[in-house]
C-alpha cells in the first residue's frame, strides 16, 4: 500500500512539492504528464504537505496509519508428533547444512518427549553388559 495518497482534487500545483522540507516530494513533467512522486524513506510524516495544499488533496490519515507490509511468506515444517508448526522449511534447511544432519522435526513440547522416548529405545537396546562395561 503506498502512504502517501491524494485524492482527485490534486490539481498538480506543487505547493506540496516547493515546501516540503525533506525532499520526499518530486514532480517529472514530459510532454504529456506531471507526474508526482513521493519518497518514504526521506519522509518526516511533518504535514507540511498536507497543511499547505490549497486543494485539500493529501490524504494524510494513510501516512499515519501503523500497518505492516508483509515482507516474505515462508513454508513451515510441523512437529512430528502433534503436527503444530516448528520452523521454516529453510531454517530447517540452513540449520541442517550446519550440522551436518537432520532429524526429526518436534515443537519445543514433543522435544523432550521424544528425547526421553530415544534414549529410553537405545538403552533397551544395549545388553547389561554394554550398558554395565565389561565383563
Ligand atoms: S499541493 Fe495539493 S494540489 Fe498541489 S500538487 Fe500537492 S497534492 Fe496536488
Ligand atoms: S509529510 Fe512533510 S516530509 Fe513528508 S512529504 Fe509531506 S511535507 Fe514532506
Amino acid at each position: 500500500m503506498r502512504y502517501f495518497q491524494v485524492n482527485d482534487q490534486c490539481n498538480g500545483c506543487l505547493a506540496c512539492v516547493q515546501n516540503c522540507p525533506a525532499n520526499a516530494l518530486r514532480a517529472e513533467d514530459s510532454t504529456a504528464n506531471r507526474v508526482l512522486s513521493h519518497n518514504m524513506a526521506r519522509c518526516a510524516r511533518c504535514g507540511n504537505c498536507y497543511r499547505i495544499c490549497p486543494q485539500k488533496a493529501i490524504e494524510f490519515q494513510f501516512m499515519l496509519e501503523n500497518g505492516w507490509d508483509e515482507v516474505k511468506t515462508l513454508e513451515m515444517v510441523y512437529c512430528s508428533v502433534c503436527g503444530d508448526p516448528v520452523y521454516t522449511v529453510d531454517y530447517r534447511r540452513t540449520l541442517s547444512e550446519k550440522l551436518g544432519t537432520q532429524s526429526e522435526p518436534t515443537c519445543s513440547k514433543h522435544r523432550d518427549e521424544v528425547t526421553r522416548a530415544a534414549k529410553a529405545h537405545f538403552l533397551k537396546g544395549r545388553s547389561p553388559n554394554m550398558r554395565g562395561g565389561a565383563i
